[in-house]
């Protein structure tokens, strides 16, 4: 290593010891990172060639205030994530907050009293509890008798067949399928059992609606959700789709029926699609959905590298360093408040922007324990940016996502080394 770049770490905060560490990590996984790099050649091309056929402009790029009727630059991206994704229809919208937002809306729109709704995938994410009810809140989708049922994987990960045959039944209206492990340590789906999940539960009810909770997935493999059979399709801007220039917005994709019925819930029955004045954000929704099949690319490197240091370690790892990858996120359980605490803030210290402050766990709205975040973000709680957040409670895991560049996330990943080992936590 050329003395420049290691006292340049150093200078940075990061000890010889911990860089070596970590060169030796890398050198076992160049040919990893060469398949990441082949996948994200084909999404850039799947997205410019989105882009070419819908012949987005120069115009396409400008904004629209009021009611944003006929905005050119939000139709036209509303098709080129479409086609993009093999879908029918998308909405695409600043004006969807974030992904539990997005999800709300797709399953309040396409849900009406005496349904059930029914996630066979185990509990959903932390901030769905209080959408579907789960843990009762104001406007819940159980509030509207809506009821919810539930059939958790199996010990080893695999689907319960035979307990979501026993499931469905005649009011199971809307499945939804969440790919990403979120907060929990079980697998995360890869694109393929998901098909084979729906094409299980169709041939129980055709038309039952199959939604899959895509946060995190996009673009980490060579193809979404929708391309095997998903009916819905929903995700956050400022994860991967947004490619870290989106400052806002959510996407949900799918069948036309179940997308306009999305449209009619976000705004109004009857205005729906049509109005939504795009108010200057054309050009970064634009620009990061061609960024981002790099950025994610980037992000997954650092997953890697995450999960290859942190199990040479001795810490349990998920998915483990040789596993293949479906979503951004790698979980670390370090076993004890501490260990998440140390990790956060070296990932925070490694930040370009809030790089001096020191990360403190705090109660969260729509978690149930305190949550510690560490993000020194361009836009603020942007998890595609390098982050990581750990609740406070056994495991003691954190998940550990996002890197703009591959270059940042290693820098990440170094520093929280170098924390954990000025913690005493870990001996190299
Ligand atoms: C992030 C995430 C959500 C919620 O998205 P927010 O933008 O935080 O509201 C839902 N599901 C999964 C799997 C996620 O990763």
């Amino acid at each position: 290593m050329e003395a420049s770049f290691v006292a340049m770490y150093k200078e940075m905060g990061i000890s010889e010891e911990v860089l070596s560490f970590g060169e030796e990590i890398l050198q076992g996984l160049k040919q990893r990172f060469e398949e990441i790099d082949r996948i994200a050649e084909y999404n850039q091309l799947k997205v410019v060639h989105a882009m070419q056929k819908n012949r987005v402009s120069e115009a396409c790029l400008h904004p629209s205030t009021g009611y944003g009727y006929d905005d050119l630059g939000r139709d036209t991206l509303e098709k080129v994530y479409a086609d993009c994704f093999g879908a029918e229809d998308a909405l695409v919208r600043p004006q969807i907050a974030c992904g539990t937002h997005a999800l709300g809306v797709a399953l309040a729109a396409n849900l009406r009293p005496g349904d059930e709704l029914l996630s066979p995938v185990g509990k959903p994410y932390d901030t769905l509890e209080e959408v579907i009810g789960i843990r009762p809140s104001r406007g819940s989708l159980a509030e509207y008798g809506i009821t919810y049922a539930q059939v958790d994987l199996l010990e080893d990960g695999s689907f319960d067949w035979e307990g979501i045959r026993n499931a469905i039944n005649d009011r199971t209206k809307l499945i939804t399928i969440q790919r990403s492990k979120g907060y929990q340590t079980r697998p995360t789906l890869s694109v393929d059992r998901i098909g084979e999940l729906i094409a299980f539960c169709k041939s129980i009810k055709p038309d039952v609606i199959c939604m899959v909770d895509n946060c995190y997935g996009e673009f980490v493999e060579d193809k979404e959700p929708v391309q095997v059979g998903a009916d819905l399709m929903v995700g956050s801007l400022i994860k991967n789709p947004g490619g870290g220039l989106a400052p806002i917005g959510g996407y949900i994709c799918g069948k036309k029926e179940y997308v306009e019925n999305a449209a009619f819930r976000l705004t109004t029955p009857g205005l729906g699609k049509e109005v939504g004045a795009s108010l200057g954000v054309n050009q970064a929704f634009y620009q990061g959905f061609f960024l981002a099949p790099t950025v994610t690319a980037s992000a997954l490197k650092g997953a890697i590298f995450a999960a290859n240091v942190y199990e040479k370690l001795g810490f349990a790892v998920v998915p483990n360093g040789t596993e293949s990858r479906h979503d951004i996120i790698q979980a670390v359980t370090l076993g004890s408040p501490e260990g998440v605490i140390a990790f956060c803030r070296g990932i925070q210290a490694a930040a370009p922007v809030d790089s001096y402050v020191t990360p403190e766990p705090w109660a969260m709205p729509g978690y149930d324990a305190d949550v510690i975040m560490a993000a020194g973000a361009f836009v603020q709680g942007s998890s595609i940016e390098l982050s990581a957040d750990g609740p406070i409670k056994p495991p003691y895991a954190v998940y550990f996502q996002g890197g703009l560049t591959w270059q940042h996330a290693k820098l990440g990943i170094l520093m929280s080394l170098q924390k954990m080992k000025e913690a005493g936590l870990v001996d190299l």
